[in-house]
């Protein structure tokens, strides 16, 4: 019997592939940069905000320091930086 390696197993997956959520008050990093609040219009529905397309950064401080300053993401995708901040979001 030779399957040839193409096996087509379905199995429980490991947590971590389901990908990372960032928490509901996060501030949510755009991969362009802009960083907003859950809920903001601008956003896809809560299960596509997820990297590599999004970051997020759940130290709500952090905020003001956007514009003035780049802010790394420390999750999901953690390579973006935000640099402006919604200007509906910052109402
Ligand atoms: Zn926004």
């Amino acid at each position: 019997m030779d399957l040839g390696g193409l096996t087509n197993h379905v199995g429980p997956r490991p947590a971590a592939d389901a990908g990372a959520r960032p928490p509901k008050d996060a501030i949510l990093v755009h991969r362009e940069g802009k960083a907003h609040w859950a809920g903001c219009y601008h956003l896809p529905s809560e299960k596509d905000i997820a990297a590599p397309t999004w970051g997020w950064i759940p130290d709500r401080k952090l905020w003001k320091t956007i514009g003035s300053d780049q802010v790394q993401a420390t999750g999901g995708n953690t390579a973006l930086k935000a640099r402006t901040r919604c200007r509906n979001c910052d109402g």
